[in-house]
């Protein structure tokens, strides 16, 4: 049998995915927490455990056939060297601009300030609406910037809305809906052509839906 490898993404989308892995017998064989390369329970499938946002780098180059990773992730990566065949429907999220629920007014000669770990979809989103804002970037905790001034508004991930309102924040936009993804690697996809459609073919039985 020709070997597949799969990407994960580490954190809630690989904790909602294993059900479904299980379901198709492709649970990880191996100590999920300190190994970054698992055999799955299937001979010649292995696993990849990383960072969400390293997975479309993996599948892209090809160091990984097929990955699992957030809408938000492929969106802000730019997916052009990768399939998308399949919408797993788990960790469920939006994409939000959210704002201080007693905001101090802006000066209107100035840009808008923005925080956000998804700068191009953030640029993107402003520029359709004919907007130029000021951009930064951070890592994590976005909630916390416009409580001390660092933007007026924030681009984030929003689920039940507890962490915003818990900062005093109120969600202004929706910008899309976020759901996790399969992806393929293209030349994977015409290579290992007959694995990779069984694989589908098992996930879409395994109870989830056809994009
Ligand atoms: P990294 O270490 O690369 O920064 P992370 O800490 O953001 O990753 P997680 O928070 O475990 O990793 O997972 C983030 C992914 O989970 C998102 O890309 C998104 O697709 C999905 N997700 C679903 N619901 C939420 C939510 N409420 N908040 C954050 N991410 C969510
Ligand atoms: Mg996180």
């Amino acid at each position: 049998m020709t070997a597949l490898t799969l990407a994960l993404s580490k954190g809630r989308i690989l904790e909602e995915s294993l059900p479904m892995l299980a379901r198709i017998g492709l649970d990880p064989a191996g100590d999920i927490d300190r190994l970054l390369r698992v055999p799955s329970r299937t001979p010649g499938v292995s696993l990849l455990i990383i960072r969400p946002t390293d997975v479309p780098t993996y599948v892209e180059y090809g160091a990984a056939d097929l990955g699992i990773v957030g809408k938000d992730v492929l969106m802000e990566h730019g997916s052009t060297g990768l399939y998308e065949p399949l919408d797993l429907d788990i960790a469920k999220c939006r994409l939000s601009v959210a704002a201080q629920k007693d905001a101090p007014k802006r000066d209107p000669r100035r840009r808008l300030r923005v925080a956000t770990k998804y700068p191009e979809i953030t640029r993107r989103h402003f520029a359709d609406k004919g907007e130029q804002v000021e951009i930064i970037k951070l890592y994590g905790s976005m909630e916390l910037a416009p409580l001390v001034g660092l933007a007026d508004v924030i681009v984030d991930l929003v689920a039940t809305g507890g962490t915003l309102r818990a900062n005093g924040l109120i969600e202004t936009e929706v910008i899309c809906q976020v759901s996790s993804r399969l992806v393929v690697n293209k030349a994977s996809l015409k290579t290992k052509h007959a694995e990779i459609a069984a694989l589908l073919d098992q996930i879409r039985r395994a109870g989830q839906t056809l994009k």
